[in-house]
């Protein structure tokens, strides 16, 4: 039978991603079948904790630990789902009405009056680009990325940036070679697939984050990890970007120019594979995971969002941070490592509020 299974899927593979693709569902659609039959539970030795990073494009991902049993998590789960209303007031990506793969954002920004000038989203400056998108200038861009915090001292209140305690008006504490801008681009958009309607396994939950970068085109991924209800990464890439880097944002990400360059995927190669285990129905967890979806490029419809879930005190738009809730609720610190924000680390943070959540509201059904 395991021969036969093989071939009708290889006869099926026009490449390597395909065939990765179609072997994940075949193993899954055996492995369904088998825990319906026996339904013994399966030892935890079973479950292998895979980062492959270094591995080809098509092999980053593991199949070993998908088919963890979320039924009663996933039950749990559906009263935190995204509404559409909701969805589309968090800004998520939703299907253009009229233009197929396109994506539409209830808030999106006002086209640039002039298609040659770009507003730097980290010093606010207005710099001239070229039809292509490169800077006319090299201007370099220095900025404070913290917010002036008012302290009392004796005889008044001064202003401070939280980033470097500089007084107000001090010399910028970050520098970079070039201006960058934030834009999203709203093309090259995947759905999730509906699951047929036989399909009575459970769809799964996973929680992802990804990393970004500054290019020419504004925001694009470079890199994304995805993280299983056992808290293990079950997929993690970087990712090449389609257009040229500016800046690698290396200071929040952690990632540089070698991570990309060395053993990346494409962003189409990345949504092939997210697209062989994640349905329609499937749960993705994330903090303010709009994002994370606009940069995927991924259209899905069923969603929970951390920062939806553990909401700020004075509501929308203000939102606590995953540091914050995740040393109040889950008392650990996280964020802490000087060389930029570790996407596992943060999935995994989102993954255990929703199995902390769940817990607290008494109602994962046993
Ligand atoms: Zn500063
Ligand atoms: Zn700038």
């Amino acid at each position: 039978q395991a021969l036969s299974e093989e071939k009708s899927v290889f006869n099926r593979s026009a490449n390597k991603l395909k065939y990765l693709s179609v072997a994940v569902n075949a193993l899954k659609r055996l492995k369904n079948q088998s825990a319906a039959a026996s339904k013994t539970p399966r030892s935890s030795e079973e479950k292998v904790d895979v980062t492959l990073m270094n591995a080809p494009a098509a092999a980053q991902f593991s199949d070993s630990c998908l088919s963890a049993d979320d039924t009663a998590f996933y039950e749990s789960l559906k009263d935190y789902i995204l509404s559409d209303e909701r969805m589309i007031e968090n800004n998520y990506p939703v299907q253009h009405p009229e233009k197929r793969g396109c994506a539409a954002l209830f808030n999106e920004k006002k086209p640039n009056p002039d298609p040659l000038k770009r507003i730097c989203c980290r010093c606010g400056s207005t710099y001239s680009v070229s039809q292509s998108g490169k800077h006319v200038r090299k201007e370099e861009c220095n900025y404070h990325y913290g917010k002036g915090v008012k302290n009392r001292v004796p005889g008044g209140v001064e202003t401070r940036y939280s980033c470097c305690q500089g007084v107000m008006g001090a010399p910028a504490c970050q520098m970079f070679k070039l201006h960058v801008h934030d834009s999203l681009s709203l093309e090259g958009f995947v759905s999730t697939a509906a699951r047929s309607p036989s399909d009575a396994a459970c769809p799964g939950v996973y929680a992802l984050d990804c990393e970004m970068c500054y290019t020419v085109r504004g925001l694009e991924l470079s890199r994304v990890t995805v993280i299983n209800s056992d808290v293990q990464v079950v997929y993690d890439a970087f990712v090449k970007p389609d257009s040229e880097v500016i800046d690698y944002n290396t200071r929040f990400s952690g990632i540089c120019e070698k991570d990309v360059a060395g053993s990346s995927a494409s962003l189409e190669e990345v949504q092939q594979t997210l697209l062989s285990f994640i349905n329609a129905d499937t749960i993705l967890i994330g903090h303010g995971l709009e994002t994370d979806l606009c940069l995927l490029k991924l259209l899905h419809g069923t969603v929970v969002d951390t920062s939806v879930v553990f909401p700020h005190r004075l509501g929308p738009p203000h939102r606590l941070s995953l540091k914050h809730l995740t040393a109040e609720h889950l008392r650990r610190i996280i964020q802490e490592s000087v060389c930029g924000h570790d996407t596992a680390e943060d999935a995994a943070a989102c993954m255990e509020l929703m199995l902390w959540r769940v817990k607290e509201d008494g109602k994962m059904k046993r």
